[in-house]
């Protein structure tokens, strides 16, 4: 089993109506890899990262089996930044500010370990990138997974259609999936995404939830009630590291083992915001994360 994860390694300043963090590390691709390390070894990473970011992390990532050989890192140049503001709900959010810095120029390449996984999960980063590393691949994975958000529509979106046209599942959040169809119904914006390319959408919709769309078939998991939301940067990622973490360790891409992964993906968001930054997800157990599915299944149970 194994899994490539793509997508940004970054420094985040967080807001929310509770606290405000500064430099706090962050990107699509580090909770993404963590979150699947729970499920599924090595994680190989493609990322670009600056001499800023600290060894430490690097370390720390390498220790939970995650494998940085495709991990770039370019001396004298930042990480990527983007500093975002919670709104009082928690639910949505504005960007304050994107630097791409290292990214801007980023060419991956893949080392011969990582061209043939079971699965693939194009975190957000460029949409050019996620090309461009599916290009670089020597055998069709099982499962192409795509993340991408508004940024990349509002900049990119040629491209983004480009390589939609080659992926199996896009996960994408209700206000994204409506700027990218064009539709309001989020049914009726699934429909027109699949005629983008992917025959699984997985909509995602923060404290309500996430929907899972497979031509005409539908499945909802609720997100779990929490006591206590801290910070919800990395949800979505570390539900992308959760569901294809579980794929990739049962290798098994039916609709029904999509709706279980799509319950672990929850949980593992479930466990990311309840703290700052990926700081809960460096301390979970296998048991940990049983119980909280178990939790999932109890509420929707009757
Ligand atoms: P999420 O809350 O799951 O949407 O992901 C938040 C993470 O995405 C943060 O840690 C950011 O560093 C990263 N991020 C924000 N904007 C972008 C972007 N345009 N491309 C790639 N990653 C981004």
């Amino acid at each position: 089993m194994s899994l490539v994860a793509v997508g940004t390694v970054a420094f985040d300043d967080i807001e929310t109506p509770f606290g405000r963090a500064e430099k706090v590390v962050g990107g699509a691709c580090t909770y993404i890899s963590l979150a699947a390390s729970y499920f599924v070894k090595p994680v190989q990473v493609v990322s670009v990262v600056g001499d800023d970011f600290p060894e430490a992390v690097l370390a720390f990532l390498q220790e939970r089996g995650i494998d940085l050989s495709g991990l770039q890192i370019k001396l004298g140049e930042k990480s990527f930044f983007w500093a975002g503001r919670y709104h009082r709900d928690l639910n949505s959010r504005d960007t304050l500010d994107t630097q791409l810095n290292v990214l801007a120029n980023f060419e991956p390449v893949l080392p011969e370990s990582y061209k043939a996984p079971d699965v693939l999960m194009l975190g957000n980063l460029v949409p050019k990138i996620q090309s461009d590393v599916l290009a670089q691949l020597k055998q069709r994975p099982g499962l192409v997974v795509l993340d991408t958000m508004n940024f990349w529509m509002d900049h990119a979106l040629d491209d983004l259609k480009a390589v939609l046209k080659s992926i199996d599942v896009l996960t994408i959040n209700d206000e994204e999936a409506r700027q990218l169809s064009g539709k309001h119904s989020l049914v009726v914006a699934a429909q027109s995404i699949h005629e983008m390319g992917p025959k699984y959408i997985v909509i995602k919709k923060g404290e309500h939830g996430a929907l899972l769309f497979h031509h005409g078939q539908m499945f909802y998991a609720p997100a779990l009630p929490l006591a206590e939301v801290i910070d919800p940067t990395g949800a979505g990622d570390s539900f992308a590291g959760g569901f294809t973490g579980y794929l990739a360790k049962t290798k098994d891409y039916s609709f029904d083992n999509l709706k279980r992964a799509v319950v672990y993906g929850a949980a593992m968001g479930s466990f990311c915001v309840e703290a700052f930054g990926i700081e809960n997800l460096k301390q979970l157990t296998p048991s940990m994360i049983e119980a909280r599915v178990q939790s999932f299944a109890n509420l929707v149970h009757f």
